[in-house]
């Protein structure tokens, strides 16, 4: 029996970064270009990257993580500000090209499944995730799965708002957490302890805000910044335990930092187009026991 491998693509607003995982999540090789301008360029340097990693494809399947909105059937990039992409049907595009089958993933919901599959949330079926970088993305795991929402833009836990009327935000808002816990709010890198506490002190408000909503076992802090770790963890945490005893619950989500670091993208990717597929073929094989296999073939 030959080890199962998967290759996983992470689109980022300068780089795309690519790697052919294993499943237990080890990354076994990886490849790298910079993000080109446009649609057709971009599709393009992703089939090259699954060529490099993956020869003229084998028919297998590949997840693209983008940082943006991507439709429910995990076909189209709906819109990506940093990719200047809207309504692009990437999964067509890779696949057109080479011999693969392509999902396209939120990057926040690649990381978050990443962690859940192999890293910090392992074990764990509910789960807040937010990524602090330059923005905050955010990404949702309820009993399990993922939740993309009606329209794909489920967790943008970046565009709440945590101080009404307040600094004005990219989105067209006011107010939202993104212009005050972000790398880009603080107007340079956080190191210190003070940046750590301003970015605490909205994120727990915030994450305040989503566990009176889902009630998670865990928040994961992800994203560039939770490379500090319990510099950025500890504050979050005593300030999310604070307000919730304020709201009468006197049990908090475990706070934790990510584990899996900048490739979890492409993992998590890998891992949930892997997933998809085989729950598709089971299902597939399943309703087609039972003579219903035509109506879930339309699915997709
Ligand atoms: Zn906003």
């Amino acid at each position: 029996m030959t080890a199962q491998l998967w290759t996983g693509v992470d689109i980022g607003g300068t780089k795309i970064a690519a790697g052919t995982v294993d499943s237990a999540g080890r990354v076994l090789a990886r490849a790298q270009r910079p993000t080109p301008e446009g649609e057709t360029a971009i599709a393009q340097t992703v089939a090259a990257l699954i060529e490099e990693l993956n020869g003229s494809g084998d028919g297998s399947v590949v997840g693209i993580a983008v940082p943006g909105y991507v439709s429910t059937d995990h076909r189209s990039v709906l819109y990506a500000a940093n990719l200047e992409l809207q309504n692009t049907r990437l999964a067509d595009l890779v696949e057109s090209r080479v011999n693969i089958n392509a999902l396209v993933i939120n990057d926040a919901n690649a990381a978050l499944w990443a962690e859940h599959r192999f890293g910090a949330a392992r074990g764990e079926q509910n789960v807040a995730m937010v990524t602090v970088g330059t923005g905050i993305g955010g990404g949702l795991l309820v009993n399990g799965q993922l939740v993309v929402g009606q329209n794909g833009w489920a967790g943008e836990i970046g565009h709440m708002v945590v101080d009404p009327g307040g600094r004005a935000c990219g989105c067209g808002s006011r107010g939202c957490l993104d212009r005050y816990a972000s790398g880009s709010a603080l107007e340079k890198e956080a190191r210190t302890a003070e940046d750590f506490a301003q970015i605490a002190h909205w994120l727990g408000f915030g994450l305040s805000q989503v566990s009176m909503l889902l009630d998670p076992g865990l928040v994961l802090l992800g994203g560039g910044v939770s490379a500090a770790g319990e510099a950025l963890a500890q504050p979050t945490r005593s300030r999310l335990a604070q307000l919730l005893a304020e709201h009468g619950r006197d049990t908090a989500p475990l706070v934790r930092t990510a584990a899996l670091g900048p490739d979890a993208g492409f993992i998590g990717a890998a891992a949930y187009a892997a997933d998809h597929a085989s729950a598709a073929y089971a299902a597939d094989h399943a309703s087609a026991a039972l003579g219903q296999g035509a109506m879930l073939a339309t699915e997709r």
